[in-house]
């Protein structure tokens, strides 16, 4: 039977190949695409909303009495009509009109209108309302549903698409869309038939509950929204699929290295930190690629991890690739694993993408003849010049950000292109359970939920600007008991350069009003060396003070470091922030976070640098991200479309995140389901490979 699938959009009324062009833009081909098309929100004409409610961006239906007409000369002529209810007034604005309209909407005039709230010269305003003089009552019975707004792509109007899912619905009749839901699953959750709920949400009915369907939550939405969700899931488990169908080379424990490398470590392992081990080691054991995630918060100590899951895989005779996200950080593993590493007897590689020339050639040359056991750097650890002779584990630190299509295409770079190569993903942020459900369901994951004994809170403060004087004296007190401080620079704009610049401004302020200290700069436009020496002499305690950017976000340790300057944190996420603050707090003294903000703080803002306050507790404070900013913004993956929904609302909707990770494994071996639902959720966007 044929399926609405295979009925493409041509053949709706209307549709010619300049339209389809657009719509194919869009990921719709097919009738079935276009009826997958959601509306994102409904306009209500249902109902009448007080002038005095209206918020700027509010869509509305508003009614009311004509104050007084102008006509308004300015750059561009316009009709400035003033209209009023009970509750306030709203001024409506035409550019183009006539001397009858003028006419109708004269003084005391009742007016029914409807639009989108701007701010005004005057107040709220409507541009070119629809309208009606001496509307009859409300409401009229044919006008009592919600309108569905749809996402648009550049020249397509909104009743145009209106007008074709209307016309798609009409197919529903003689081709109802399958449901690859179990029955038994939609009535445990007294969720209606795909077909139904399709036709519910584009097309709600006179008498449908408005607020439900303004909310997300009517149950054709919802069985929706877990239909979304599941296909995500999915996704993700065959992404793990794909991956463990591969063999991986089982590293099994040999030698007394791991042995000798904790006796000459200056600690004992945390409880938290053996727990670790022991899921990795477990792991690694096997024939099978790990996918293991470790989330810990900030200090947690996750570097001596990665330093032991190396060793396992050095001592089983396999090679190990270390990548962490920026320069600086990978430089400092790669001194760090050196110190800890060669006195085993065990040979590094730096590779980055700035080693160039005969070092690059050499570099290359050991990590393909296997002469360099384990290989440290950025990124370009993974490009296709890169061969490794025996790659059998893959650490990516502090590096959530590393995404689903990157752990994909690690599948390749193992033994002889066969053997997929394990991997271990430590995370920068801590990430919400919920979150990280979703988001990671291919890993595996194991959290450090304990941080090295002795650690002292970190006490911060919040301060304006103009105590800024205060904030230099307290930089120099710590300096000259022997501490050192950060100075974080941040800016609004995106652009590097600035925030390059702002730093170097900064760091010359401060060296001038500090001349007993000397004062440091990193950021990210300098040269690799310049950057690693400039850390390094900090590390050395030759710096007292050292000003950066935000490229100190993650990882950085130098223990001594007892003091940070965070400027405009107003403008930084929380969970930035936590890792920026995280700097400090490493060592024996009382250490403090100076968040310096730029007055005046919006009352969001001042919640959010209070909650940063009173909290060192990086879930805690992931959670409040989440709620703030949403799953894109705290996972950094914005830009990749990874966690962007159709429909579902990850705070509006968590509550299906554990149901569809508990129903997932069993509908992945329903044939044929995955695939549709991958398809019909994810079409085109994501393409994790061969399926
Ligand atoms: P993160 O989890 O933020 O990457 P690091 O690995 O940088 O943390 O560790 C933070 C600091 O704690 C480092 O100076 C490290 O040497 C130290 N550290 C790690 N584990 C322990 C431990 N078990 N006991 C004491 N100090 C530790
Ligand atoms: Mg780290």
């Amino acid at each position: 039977m044929t399926s609405l699938d295979d009925i493409p959009v041509t053949q709706l009324k209307g549709v010619g190949s300049a339209l389809a062009d657009k719509l194919a833009k869009l990921g719709i081909h097919s009738i079935q695409d276009l009826l997958f098309h959601l509306p994102y929100r409904y306009e209500d004409r249902t109902r009448i909303v007080p002038m005095g409610s209206l918020r700027i961006g509010d869509v509305a239906v508003v009614e009311g009495e004509v104050m007084k007409t102008d006509l308004v000369m300015g750059r561009r002529r316009s009709l400035q009509v003033t209209l009023r209810d009970d509750t306030g007034f709203l001024v409506l604005r035409f550019f183009h009109f006539n001397a009858a309209q003028k006419n109708q909407l004269s003084d005391g005039a009742r007016v029914r209108c409807f639009g989108e709230v701007r701010p005004g010269r005057a107040g709220f305003e409507f541009y070119h309302p629809e309208y009606q003089v001496n509307p009859p009552r409300m409401p009229p019975a044919n006008e009592a549903t919600l309108t569905p707004v749809y996402p648009l792509t550049e020249g397509i109007q909104q009743p145009r698409v209106r007008g074709l899912c209307q016309q798609a619905l009409g197919y529903l009749d003689r081709y109802p869309i399958k449901d690859w839901l179990p029955q038994a699953l939609l009535a445990d959750y007294q969720l209606p038939g795909i077909t139904e709920a399709v036709r519910m949400v584009h097309s709600p009915p006179a008498g449908a509950p408005v607020h439900l369907l303004l909310e997300g939550r009517h149950p054709a939405q919802q069985r929706l929204v877990m239909e979304e969700l599941l296909a995500h899931q999915l996704s993700l488990l065959q992404v793990r699929e794909q991956i463990q169908a591969r063999e991986a080379l089982p590293l099994l424990p040999a030698g007394d290295r791991v042995a000798r490398f904790l006796e000459q470590l200056p600690f004992r392992l945390t409880g938290a930190q053996r727990h670790v081990m022991t899921d990795i080691r477990q792991d690694l054991s096997q024939p099978v690629p790990m996918l293991r995630l470790v989330q810990g918060d900030v200090g947690s100590g996750k570097t001596v991890v990665a330093a032991l899951s190396a060793l396992q895989a050095i001592e089983a005779g396999a090679q190990v690739a270390l990548m962490a996200p920026t320069e600086i950080l990978a430089e400092q593993h790669y001194q760090n694993f050196r110190s800890w590493l060669e006195p085993l007897g065990i040979s590094l590689t730096w590779l980055s993408g700035k080693v160039k020339g005969k070092a690059r050639q050499e570099a290359l040359a050991a990590v393909a003849e296997g002469r360099a056991q384990i290989a440290i750097g950025t990124h370009a650890l993974f490009q296709d010049e890169v061969v490794f002779h025996r790659l059998a584990l893959v650490i990516v630190d502090e590096q959530h950000r590393f995404g689903v299509h990157q752990r994909l295409a690690l599948r390749d770079k193992g033994v002889g292109g066969r053997l997929a190569p394990h991997q271990l993903i430590m995370t920068a942020t801590p990430i919400p359970r919920t979150l990280a459900m979703s988001a990671y369901a291919d890993l595996d994951t194991s959290v450090i939920d304990e941080l090295p004994p002795g650690r002292k809170p970190i006490e911060t403060i919040v301060l304006p600007e103009t105590r800024r004087n205060d904030i230099v004296e307290r930089v120099r007190n710590a300096c000259q008991q022997g501490r050192q401080a950060y100075w974080v620079c941040t800016l609004i704009e995106e652009s590097e350069a600035l925030q390059c610049q702002a730093a170097e401004v900064t760091a010359q302020e401060l060296a001038e009003r500090l001349p007993d200290l000397s004062v440091g700069l990193v950021h990210g436009r300098l040269k690799a060396r310049d950057k690693a020496r400039m850390m390094e002499q900090f590390k050395d305690g030759e710096l007292d003070l050292l000003v950066a950017t935000t490229v100190i976000e993650v990882g950085v340790d130098v223990p001594n470091a007892s003091l940070i300057i965070i400027e405009n944190p107003e403008r930084l996420g929380l969970a930035q922030l936590h890792q920026l603050r995280g700097r400090v707090g490493r060592g024996e003294q009382a250490s403090f976070c100076v968040l310096m903000y730029h007055p005046p703080l919006s009352s969001n803002g001042k919640a959010r640098l209070q909650a940063l306050r009173d909290s060192q507790d990086g879930f805690f404070i992931a959670e409040k991200d989440l709620e703030i900013r949403g799953p894109g913004e705290v996972l950094g993956t914005r830009q990749t479309g990874l966690m962007q929904f159709r429909l579902a609302d990850f705070e509006r909707d968590k509550g299906w995140i554990e149901p569809v990770r508990e129903m997932a494994p069993a509908l992945m071996k329903e044939p044929g389901l995955v695939t549709a639902l991958i398809r019909r959720w994810l079409g085109e966007k994501i393409r994790y490979g061969d399926v």
